[in-house]
């Protein structure tokens, strides 16, 4: 039997699970822009367009400190952040491209190395993501194999009906035990979906992409194409699959923490090595290896792409780089 919520029972259910000590993250109005962020109240919630920054800071903070130290009068006191200290949370609202990057993320961060910070997180995050009914120019998802309604990576799943309020598949075991939970709220019904956005690109022939990469590690393409880049890392910070980090010690002497922080392989000291040689010392080569990265190296590891077709990277950059142009130029290759 379908189920479906109110635009009010939505909101409410916010509500309730605020009250009860969930933290409830989802699109929110900040200044001219929609962020995902934390809401204290269910009337917070904005569901109008894509939201800013991607929703990975949900399990993936910023900057996040792992542990801190002390100077005492004998020794050094070290403290480890116990990363089960992270809150059960409900993202709320996330569009396809966003829910869809936390499953392929999963795969590098419980892959040699365990990282606990951002699994604990992810284990205690229900997904509730929501179809597009409106995309815009740099929107491609449907060029990258997913689509305005693809359900990978949510629990719960909302379809926006012509009439208001949402039909609501339920995904996984997450997704049933947050309908149980909260029956009352919901109601037995259909509805008529609204119409789904309609991205511009078509599909593209990934593995066709994947195989000129194979080849081409040195191409007069990536100068052409990344000459231009300024290095400042938007692309990176925006996108919802790029995950770099950087581990570094801050304080003095007498106290400080260890934080972890987003890097980017867009900046000119990514793979500075501490003698001063840096084996990708011109913006080309870190552009190149952008792409290699999301359209091959983690293709060839985890058999997934690091790129959902969000399109925020186009929006973002500032000399108007555009992912989908350039794999666009790729697929018309072909493999030589
Ligand atoms: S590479 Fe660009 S379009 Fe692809 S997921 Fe990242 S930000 Fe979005
Ligand atoms: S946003 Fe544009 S200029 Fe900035 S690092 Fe990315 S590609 Fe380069």
């Amino acid at each position: 039997m379908p189920i479906t919520i109110t635009e009010q029972n939505l909101r409410l259910l916010i509500d309730t699970l605020v009250k009860a000590g969930t933290r409830v993250v989802g699109p929110k109005a900040a200044g001219t822009m929609t962020l995902y962020e934390p809401l204290s109240a269910g009337e917070e919630l904005n569901l109008g367009g894509l939201p800013r920054r991607s929703a990975k800071e949900t399990f993936f903070p910023l900057c996040e400190t792992i542990l801190t130290y002390e100077r005492e009068k004998e020794g050094v006191r070290v403290t480890d952040v116990d990363p089960g200290s992270v809150p059960e949370t409900l993202l709320i609202g996330a569009r396809p491209c966003d829910a869809a990057a936390a499953p392929v993320l999963d795969a590098v961060f419980s892959w040699d190395y365990k990282d606990e910070f951002f699994l604990e997180r992810r284990r205690k995050t229900t997904i509730i993501g929501l179809a597009c009914t409106r995309a815009d120019d740099a929107c491609f998802c449907t060029a990258v194999g997913l689509s305005p309604a693809d359900t990978r990576g949510s629990d719960l799943f909302l379809t926006p009906l012509k009439d208001g309020g949402y039909r609501c598949d339920a995904i996984t075991g997450k997704g049933e035990a947050l309908l149980a939970a909260h029956a009352a709220l919901f109601a037995d019904g259909d509805g008529t979906p609204a119409p789904l956005a309609e991205p511009s690109p078509g599909a593209m022939d990934l593995d066709k992409i994947r195989g000129w990469l194979d080849t081409h590690f040195e191409d007069p393409l990536w100068e052409e194409i990344a000459e231009r880049c300024a290095g400042c890392g938007a692309c990176a910070f925006l996108c919802p699959a790029c995950h770099c980090f950087d581990i570094v010690d801050e304080g003095g002497e007498a106290k400080g923490a260890r934080r972890k922080s987003w890097d980017a392989c867009g900046f000119g000291k990514f793979t500075n090595h501490a003698s001063g040689h840096n084996p990708r010392d011109v913006q080309p080569q870190r552009y190149r290896n952008r792409i290699m990265h999301k359209f091959k190296y983690y293709v060839d590891k985890f058999d997934q792409r690091l790129c959902t077709g969000c399109g925020r990277c186009i929006r973002a950059c500032p000399v108007g780089i555009d992912i989908a142009a350039v794999l666009e130029e790729i697929n018309s290759k072909g493999v030589e």
